[in-house]
């Protein structure tokens, strides 16, 4: 078995499909395309890729769909492209389970960026050679700096094995979810903006100064969400998420 990575193009735009082809062969993927949503299924079952880009307007199934379709038997990492920025609010409600999106038209060094960003994190741990070296040290509760265990409120993470469970039960968080309650979850009670989450997303320091757009924020905001209804957190009476208005998010206190 070929250790390249892999990668899929779900477009049926001609030109956008060969602008993210290229961006992908250049940042070291083997790359297939499909212009449809039933082909994009298909082609996804057939080569297991590590990375699928999806179009959210196909001239068949559209995005969400084909998202879900895919997500009944892979962990690849979802990039949703769309065409609008106020699409990103119905992404709220549609559990889509796609990892990230980008607004059209988008820097080819965004798209770069992000997927660079994800293939640092770990794929599952199913693969051993990728899992850190088992961390015994617990963190109890938040704000310790290592990438470890976190216990809070009846939430239990484990970054090493990537798992989340809540009382008793385990969760099933898309790796962008899954990064962003490890931040909070390390941050404690300090807020994190919603920038920083950005950057953590793309794997950067916080400080690194690197712009942020307003359709980076929405989409964190929507991942929050997701995230929220997951656990089955509430905004009012927050267990975990707390939303400080109008700056970012932290750890809800811990309860007594
Ligand atoms: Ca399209």
């Amino acid at each position: 078995m070929s250790d390249a990575r892999v990668g899929l193009v779900i477009e049926d735009d001609h030109d956008i499909r060969e602008l993210v082809r290229t961006v992908l062969s250049q940042a070291g993927f083997d790359v297939s395309v499909a212009s449809s949503g039933a082909e994009g299924v298909l082609a996804a079952k057939n080569i297991n890729p590590d990375v699928i880009t999806l179009d959210l307007g196909l001239p068949d199934i559209d995005g969400f769909e084909v998202s879900r379709q895919i997500r009944e038997f892979s962990d690849a990492y979802i990039v949703m492209l769309t065409a609008r920025t106020e699409e990103l609010d119905t992404l709220i409600g549609l559990e889509s389970g796609a990892d990230d999106y980008l607004t059209k038209p988008f820097r080819p060094r965004e798209l770069r960026a992000r997927i660079a960003a994800m293939m640092r994190r770990p794929r599952s741990v199913s693969d051993p050679s990728e899992a850190p070296p088992a961390a015994d040290a617990q963190a109890e509760g938040a704000g310790s700096p290592e990438r470890g265990n976190f216990s809070h409120n009846g939430l239990e993470l484990s970054y090493s094995s990537r798992t989340v469970v809540v009382d008793g039960k385990e969760m099933n968080l898309t790796r962008t979810e899954f990064e962003l309650l490890h931040a909070l979850l390390e941050a404690g009670r300090t807020v994190r903006t919603k920038s920083d989450l950005v950057r953590r997303l793309r794997d950067e320091d916080y400080d690194v100064g690197s712009y942020i757009s307003e359709a980076d924020e929405r989409s964190v905001e929507v991942h929050m969400g997701n995230l929220r209804k997951k656990l089955g957190d509430s905004p009012q009476k927050p267990r975990w998420l707390q939303t400080v208005r109008g700056v970012g998010y932290r750890l809800a206190p811990g309860e007594h």
